[in-house]
């Protein structure tokens, strides 16, 4: 992503107009707040956000979210997606991408490092490598109507107002733009940093009732959300208060049970399986 391009849909947090970016400082061209570089990274939070997520992320649960995105190098996602709970029996977030040119842009809100491809942006709270923009997804850093494409994958669940997040991707979506989004239903809860809702897919029709074209599925199955629970469930007879000996326990009972997850791959073709998902989609059309 060459950076002239970032620079002509970027944004200021307070007045959603347009910034201009000058070595490290980029300055609102209408409220001529300055906005810095945080790792390099263009950190586009108002104060109040600023704060409010210093503090989420100076937290237990946030300090580790930061740590386990900063040792996530690509061979240990691997062996984490072989080894763990994860298994998505068809790859639509790929077809997704895929369905656009590599002149299309897609923003990828929450994306952290995951690396979907060069036309992808990646917005987060921190900056993660790969992250191109530090910001938050209530109130996108992006001007009206820049982009093609959204992603929101898994991180809808992790806000605390998931109706301003869509509507936010709402705006930045072209017309006709598509956005895709996976929320979690049956899944333990996870802090990162903090964990808030779940949906069944009648809340996520009410959710995206402001696009024209919204097609709800199951993205991950029963089974992972069984190895999910299970892990989950025989580590509470721990008894253990200490987050790591209770993490310990779960990674050594998923890796006995993981094979189990396979059997999504016969589930996700029965009509019923929403009812006991791990996470569902969302294709949505502006
Ligand atoms: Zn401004």
């Amino acid at each position: 992503m060459k950076p002239k391009l970032l620079h002509k849909i970027i944004a200021c947090p307070y007045c959603k107009s347009g910034l201009k970016v000058k070595g490290e400082i980029a300055t609102c061209v209408k409220c001529k707040r300055d906005f810095m570089h945080l790792n390099g990274v263009l950190c586009l939070l108002t104060d109040e956000d600023k704060n409010k997520y210093t503090e989420f992320l100076s937290s237990p649960s946030g300090s580790y979210m930061v740590k386990e995105f900063k040792i996530a190098s690509r061979l240990f996602r691997t062996l984490r997606y072989i080894f763990g709970a994860d298994f998505v029996p068809i790859k639509r977030l790929k077809k997704f991408t895929k369905s656009f040119s590599s002149r299309e842009i897609i923003l990828d809100v929450g994306g952290g490092n995951q690396g979907l491809g060069e036309n992808i942006i990646n917005l987060d709270i921190f900056p993660f490598n790969k992250v191109k923009i530090i910001g938050v997804g209530e109130n996108l850093p992006c001007l009206d109507e820049s982009f093609d494409g959204c992603i929101c994958d898994s991180v809808i669940e992790h806000v605390q107002s998931p109706k301003a997040v869509v509507g936010e991707i709402y705006r930045v979506l072209k017309k006709n733009g598509r956005a895709f989004f996976v929320i979690p239903f049956i899944i333990t809860y996870h802090a990162y940093p903090n964990d808030y809702q779940r949906y069944t897919k009648e809340g996520l029709k009410i959710l995206f009732d402001k696009f024209s074209d919204v097609q709800i599925g199951v993205y991950r199955g029963p089974s992972v959300a069984l190895v999910n629970f299970f892990s989950d469930y025989i580590s509470m007879f721990s008894f253990t208060k200490n987050t790591k000996v209770y993490l310990i326990i779960k990674g050594i009972v998923t890796l006995l049970t993981f094979p189990i997850k396979f059997l999504d791959l016969l589930l996700i073709h029965n009509k019923n399986t929403h009812r006991v998902a791990h996470c569902l989609y969302a294709i949505c059309r502006k």
